[in-house]
Parts: C-alpha cells; sequence; structure tokens
C-alpha cells in the first residue's frame, strides 16, 4: 500500500465503486478490481495508480524520434515510459512493456522520482521530457509530477499518445504540456474495434480539442499497414479530417509497418503505398507531410510549402541543417509553423 500513488481524475460511486476519467474507457470500477488497462485499482473505494514508481524506460532520444518534426528540432528528449496501456493493438512495436500488464499483471520498474527524473534530463543535455514507448495517459500522476517539476526548470513536455484521454485529462496535463503526437491509426472504427479493441471517435475528437482549444503543439501519426488502413479511400478520409478538423499546418507522419507481436502474417509498407498516401496528404493540403521508418528518403525533410526550398535536412532523426529563420522561410518568407523552430 505504502508504494502506491492515489490516482488523479477519478470520483466515488455507489458501493465503493470509482469512475476513473482519465482515458474514454470511463471504467466503472468495482472495490478491490482493476481498470481496463490493469495499472489502476480501486482499494476500498479509492483509486490508485500501480505504476507511478516503476518507471521501466529512461533514455535521451531526439525528439524527432517520437516523431515531433515541428517542435524544438535538433534536441534532445528525456524519455520514460512505464508499463501498461489502455490499447491492445495486435501490432504493437513495444508490446513487451504496454502488454505485459493486461496479459499476467506484470508492471516492473524502477522507483525513479520525479525529481530524479527531471535532474537526469538537465544533465544529459535535453530540453524536454517525452512520456511516451507506452501510453502516457495510464501513467498521468508522474507525468504531472514531472511535468511541474521540468516546467519549473525551463523543460518541455511532450507527451506521444494514441489520443484516447478525455477532455478533462487533457486539460489536466494543459498547464505544464507543451507538445504530442497523437497516433491515428486508421480512419475506421472496424479497424480500431479489430486491431487495437479500441474506438476512433475518441480519438478524432482529442486530435479536435487539442487542435481547437489548447496551446499543446500538436503532430499525428498513422502506421500504414498493408490491406487494412491503405486504401485510397481511407487516405483520402484521413488527410481530409487533419486538413479540416486540425488545420494544414498540422504535420502528418506517415509510418512504414513492420510485422510485430501478435500480426506477423503480413509484409512491410511497401514503398509505392507510403508515397501515394504522401501525395494524397499534399493533394488534401496539408503544409507537411512526411514518411517514417523509411531511413533516406527525401520526405524526411522540411519544405516550405510555398516555394518548395529545403528548410530542415534530415536523414534519419539527424538534422544535417535548419534554415528556418525567426521562423520563416529565408527565401520567401512564409511563416513556418512549430514550437521553437
Ligand atoms: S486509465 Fe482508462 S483504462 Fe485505465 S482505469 Fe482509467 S478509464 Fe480505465
Amino acid at each position: 500500500m505504502e508504494n502506491l500513488k492515489q490516482a488523479v481524475l477519478w470520483e466515488a460511486a455507489a458501493e465503493k465503486k470509482v469512475q476513473c476519467k482519465l482515458c474514454n474507457w470511463r471504467c466503472l470500477i468495482a472495490d478491490g478490481k482493476l481498470g481496463q488497462c490493469c495499472v489502476r485499482r480501486n482499494i476500498d473505494g479509492t483509486l490508485y495508480s500501480l505504476n507511478y514508481d516503476k518507471v521501466c524506460s529512461a533514455n535521451p532520444d531526439p525528439i524527432e524520434k517520437k516523431p515531433l518534426f515541428h517542435f524544438q528540432p535538433g534536441t534532445r528528449s528525456f524519455s520514460i515510459a512505464t508499463m501498461g496501456c489502455n490499447f491492445r493493438c495486435e501490432f504493437c512495436q513495444n508490446w513487451q512493456i504496454s502488454q505485459a500488464a493486461i496479459e499476467n499483471g506484470q508492471i516492473d520498474g524502477e522507483p525513479i522520482k520525479p525529481e530524479q527524473i527531471v535532474e537526469g534530463a538537465v544533465q544529459s543535455g535535453c530540453k524536454s521530457i517525452a512520456y511516451t514507448y507506452t501510453e502516457p495517459t495510464i501513467f498521468m500522476e508522474l507525468c504531472n509530477d514531472c511535468g511541474r517539476l521540468a516546467k519549473q526548470r525551463g523543460l518541455t513536455n511532450v507527451f506521444v499518445s494514441n489520443g484516447f484521454m478525455t477532455r478533462e485529462a487533457i486539460d489536466f496535463a494543459s498547464d505544464w504540456l507543451n507538445g504530442i503526437n497523437v497516433d491515428l491509426k486508421a480512419f475506421s472504427e472496424d479497424y480500431y474495434k479489430q486491431l487495437c479493441k479500441a474506438r476512433l471517435q475518441p480519438v478524432l475528437d482529442t486530435i479536435s480539442y487539442i487542435a481547437r482549444h489548447t496551446n499543446i503543439w500538436l503532430e499525428i501519426t498513422t502506421l500504414l499497414v498493408p490491406g487494412e488502413n491503405d486504401s485510397e479511400e481511407e487516405l483520402k478520409k484521413l488527410a481530409g479530417f487533419i486538413v479540416t478538423k486540425a488545420g494544414p499546418d498540422v504535420p502528418w507522419h506517415i509510418s512504414r509497418f513492420h510485422p510485430q507481436y501478435k500480426y506477423l502474417d503480413s509484409v512491410p509498407t511497401p514503398l509505392e503505398s507510403l508515397e501515394r498516401a504522401y501525395d494524397i496528404g499534399r493533394a488534401a493540403g496539408l503544409h507537411y507531410v512526411y514518411l517514417g521508418n523509411v531511413p533516406g528518403a527525401k520526405s524526411e525533410s522540411t519544405f516550405c510549402y510555398k516555394c518548395g526550398r529545403t528548410l530542415i535536412e534530415r536523414i534519419g532523426y539527424r538534422i544535417v541543417a535548419n534554415d528556418i529563420k525567426d521562423s520563416r522561410c529565408p527565401d520567401c518568407g512564409t511563416e513556418i509553423a512549430g514550437f521553437e523552430l
């Protein structure tokens, strides 16, 4: 008991039940039971986080690896995670840490204090802390304590998220959260239901809400799975949604899939599919479209959407040159959207 952290964003219900308001499952949890994520338990009518002091990953990463391409480019982000997730994606790249709590109740990690995490970030020359690798919503208590301390030390905070958090959770984090990459996995409820045991609409709502009602810098990633979400019709819907609900300045990262976890009977995304998606994104009016997991591709770099000049040249996660001056293209003066470019 003494190691457990009381959870944030829940309320008491009848018969010692509690309702969690962190993510859109809004689990109603009976006394002694766990939420869907398996890392929050109702103990005697109070909700506790089971993973608060169990940090399972801590690495200084390039911010480009999140991916965030328009957020403090060329800096490093101290990237942390705890075990657990509120989705069950069959192709999860980090399933060893995201699914262990669900599969066998395993929640391993080191009791690293928020002060130590923030100090580690400062000492390793990072400009930000990234809550990533697993879903940060389900370790919000640690994010909140780290995020506030990091802000005091002049660091920024970013999430890499599946976007299933509630509006209350976004508002709760908005005081210290500066940037987010939301995974928009597909544009069909069926895909979310079949492959992720989740729902699409709350993710769309999160994207719209962040773009329109917060100051959090937003980028979006879609993993292109052959035969599942790469049809022309679906890609047009994805791109159209981003342009109209988030805006043309929101970068869209289209990422190459490699068979993972339970989803092994597939092939990596063909380059032609990725290039077709890129063209669809640009044709829809998006200013910044990127291809991920395609090292050496031209589409890793940032171009001025007006005159076409190369602004940030990237090879993988490495920045070769950044010619943006005062957030503008040095040739035509077009404003380039982002956070501390
Ligand atoms: S974070 Fe989501 S899955 Fe976990 S208990 Fe809360 S509502 Fe349920």
